[in-house]
């Protein structure tokens, strides 16, 4: 069942998760649905707004970089994991792309050419 335009208030139950309180943004009407669990989704817009004018970002906000060697179009500026544009949204790639960028890091500090 998906109700759109659901505006959660609270998760109500004893010992237990019974239910959720949302409002109708539509018809302001209070309802309450039986559920049994919850599934928080937070979202997943990246914090780059203070990076606008000094990387170069992708239409959703994230850096436009490469997996390998993780080089931003400003040099000496590495970016790696989710905020990473066309990184995968998983741990494992975000384990991947921060050893990546650490390896890019130390050969940068060690003077290796671009
Ligand atoms: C609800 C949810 C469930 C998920 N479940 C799974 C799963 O089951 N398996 C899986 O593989 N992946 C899962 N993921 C994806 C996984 O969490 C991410 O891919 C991974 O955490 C990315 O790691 P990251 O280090 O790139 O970013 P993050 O883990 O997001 O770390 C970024 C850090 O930077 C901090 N930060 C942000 N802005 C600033 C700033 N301006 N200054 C300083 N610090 C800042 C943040 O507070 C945060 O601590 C899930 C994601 C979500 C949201």
């Amino acid at each position: 069942m998906v109700r759109c335009g659901a505006d959660v208030g609270e998760i109500v139950g004893s010992d237990r998760v019974e239910g959720v309180t949302f409002t109708n943004a539509a018809t302001g009407a209070r309802e309450t649905l039986e559920v049994e669990g919850v599934v928080v989704r937070v979202g997943s817009r990246p914090n780059t707004e203070f990076l606008e004018d000094v990387l170069d970002l992708d239409a959703s906000g994230r850096v436009v970089a490469g997996a390998e060697p993780a080089e931003t179009s400003v040099p000496f500026v590495l970016a790696a994991g989710d905020v990473r544009a066309g990184s995968r949204p998983a741990v494992a790639a975000a384990l991947a792309d921060g050893e990546a960028a650490a390896r890019r890091a130390m050969a940068l500090l060690a003077g290796a050419p671009g």
